[in-house]
């Protein structure tokens, strides 16, 4: 089978699945259609999916896998003040370490708008239907939403690296309050913790709460950087911590407070 049969595939059945799509319009072009599929995953509610689904699902993310390239952490530097500290800007979808980290909502279930270009969309979008299936059950267990500050590791499915740690980043609308700054802490603490308990030695963190949920970015940062110092000097599990900036402002803001 190839892409364009599997992505034909896959989006058939999601069509099946929903009746509300029942007459959606499937274009001819394998990128417009590589488009309409990563919509209609990123808007499937959770539920199970048939083995064949997910078969030539994970071959398709296999093959994605391959074409976006992989980002193996040998490949990277560490900073040279400390060798456990990596700046690297880029997709965390594409990057190979034990753990990457999710800056997720209080659902837990993904970014279900559309294309959607925050974090939480990508992940979900090239681990595949099982991570929000995963996540789901998580939040069912629990009996409640994710609180902010708090974290939840799932496998990573197709992604490059072995799990994802979810968090959930607090939400600005004016300036932080101390709160926030407190409840930001929280979250890279909760993440760092659980990583440890599962013996992650590497573990790539993005900048949380910086993208849609509006907290300011220097500050976001002098708060990571300063809990995940004060984590690592005492851990004897995670040893190497990247931070994964996305755009150049956050680039040069943990460069120049980690390089400078
Ligand atoms: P939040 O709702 O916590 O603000 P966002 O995803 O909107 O989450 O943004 C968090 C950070 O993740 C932002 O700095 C954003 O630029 C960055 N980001 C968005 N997409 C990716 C990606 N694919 N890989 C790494 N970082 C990303």
């Amino acid at each position: 089978m190839d892409k364009d049969a599997m992505i034909t595939y896959l989006i058939g059945e999601l069509k099946k699945e929903n009746l509300e799509l029942h007459d959606l319009i499937v274009p001819e072009e394998l990128e417009k259609k590589q488009r309409l599929l990563r919509a209609l995953f990123n808007t499937r509610k959770p539920m199970a999916a048939s083995t064949q689904f997910l078969t030539i699902q994970d071959l398709y993310l296999q093959v994605r896998k391959g074409e976006r390239g992989i980002v193996q952490l040998n490949t990277l530097r560490p900073i040279p003040q400390d060798d456990q500290i990596y700046i690297w800007k880029g997709d965390i979808t594409k990057l190979e370490v034990d753990a990457i980290v999710n800056a997720a909502n209080k659902t837990l279930l993904g970014c279900m708008k559309p294309l959607h270009d925050c974090v939480d969309n990508a992940i979900h979008t090239y681990a595949g239907v099982q991570l929000r299936q995963s996540c789901y059950e998580l939040i069912l267990e629990q009996g409640y939403e994710e609180p902010v500050g708090m974290a939840k590791i799932t496998p990573a499915y197709n992604l490059p690296s072995a799990f994802v740690i979810h968090t959930v980043g607090p939400k600005i609308e004016n300036q932080p309050t101390q709160i926030d700054e407190d409840l930001l802490a929280k979250c890279y603490l909760s993440v760092l913790a659980l990583a440890e308990k599962n013996n992650i030695e590497s573990i790539a963190i993005p900048c949380i709460s910086t993208g849609d949920f509006n907290f300011p970015k220097q500050k976001a940062a002098t708060i990571a950087i300063q809990t995940v110092k004060d984590f690592i000097k005492d851990s004897t599990t995670v040893k190497k911590v990247i931070f994964n900036v996305f755009d150049d402002d956050n680039l040069s803001i943990y460069q120049e407070l980690l390089t400078k």
